[in-house]
């Protein structure tokens, strides 16, 4: 493929909370650059079926994919539902990543999680802790999909000389988020108890857990820039900031909160004023997950957003959203 062709990028989950941030970022510099914007609705493209994929990339010619479909959510639902987050997520990953192989995609950028890391890994998490120990029971089926999803790309990388990336996200919040109280991550779910507490004068809002493990959380629009970021690096780079196996970055703000601080700051922004209780039944998951951003840093990208604005800008979306959430 020639250079001077047009870009072509192909965002895969536009729809999901990663995915839309990616395609706000590529409009901004799309206009600019020249280049074309691709992405398919479910019921345009499944990308569990290998045939569509393969027949996608046939017809549509992208020369850079951004893998940010998935099937994701918190810790009740990845408990639930095993069979199907480890069996979409495969899916998806095969599908994508070998049609950009054949139909020769310049570059891929593929999207994991920080649960692919050891639940007991040294923090902050470095990206040669992958495959060091057990991972956390809650959401083994997920994370290994999404190792495989980084084994892929490495693989493809070395044996047929594709320019396959993976960014690893600590966890993630933002406009577009899951806010159903079940399937949804910490920050979604807390912001809407939270708020339906205040317009219901509760007296308290109950937190599942203990409240002592800690995360580390990036907005989306942060993490929208990293990718953008990270795909406009020359290779060269790429591959000798991830050495020997061309693998993974992480992406991260470096700094992590306690469930119970973050419970407190998530408070004051909604307004509510009554007493917060935990609920130590329901699972705590992994005790800290703090990922070293170091590797991403040296690349030239550092988080822009701190937590407590970008909650304020989350919970402005939940209430300019409420009648139409998922
Ligand atoms: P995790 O990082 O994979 O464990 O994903 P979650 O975002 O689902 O959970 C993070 C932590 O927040 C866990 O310790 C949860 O038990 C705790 N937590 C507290 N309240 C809630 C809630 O209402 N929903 C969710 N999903 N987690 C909660």
């Amino acid at each position: 493929r020639k250079r001077e062709q047009p870009a072509r990028l192909f965002v895969a989950g536009h729809r999901g909370m990663v995915g839309s941030a990616i395609l706000r970022r590529l409009q901004g510099l799309a206009s600019a650059s020249g280049a074309t914007l691709l992405c398919a609705g479910r019921q345009e493209l499944d990308l569990t079926d290998t045939q569509a994929v393969d027949a996608y990339f046939a017809a549509q010619r992208p020369t850079q994919v951004y893998l940010a479909a998935a099937k994701v959510g918190g810790i009740w639902a990845n408990n639930t539902y095993p069979a199907e987050f480890i069996h979409q997520n495969l899916m998806i990953e095969t599908n994508l990543i070998h049609a950009a192989w054949r139909h020769g995609v310049e570059r891929l950028l593929f999207l994991g999680s920080s649960c692919i890391y050891p639940r007991l890994a040294a923090q902050p998490i470095t990206e040669d802790a992958l495959m060091t120990g057990p991972l956390e029971a809650t959401n083994e089926p997920y994370a290994i999909a999404k190792i495989a999803g980084i084994k892929l790309c490495e693989s493809y990388n070395r044996q047929y000389g594709t320019d396959f990336r993976s960014l690893m996200p600590t966890n993630l919040y933002g406009p577009g988020d899951n806010f159903d109280l079940e399937t949804s991550h910490v920050i979604p779910a807390l912001l809407r108890k939270f708020d339906t507490a205040k317009q219901a004068g509760a007296a308290s809002v109950t937190v599942w857990g203990t409240g002592t493990p800690r995360r580390e959380f990036l907005h989306v629009d942060d993490l929208a820039a990293a990718c953008v970021h990270l795909m406009a690096l020359e290779r060269d780079r790429y591959q000798a900031a991830t050495q020997p196996m061309c693998s993974h970055v992480n992406a991260g703000t470096g700094v992590d909160v306690s469930i119970r601080e973050l419970a407190e700051i998530i408070a004051a922004v909604v307004g509510f004023t009554g007493e917060i209780c935990f609920d130590p039944t329901k699972p705590d998951g992994t005790p800290r997950k703090l990922l070293d951003v170091r590797r991403l840093t040296e690349l030239g990208w550092t988080a822009r957003m701190g937590l407590r604005d970008g909650l304020a800008d989350t919970y402005a979306w939940f209430l300019g959203h409420r009648d139409a959430l998922r």
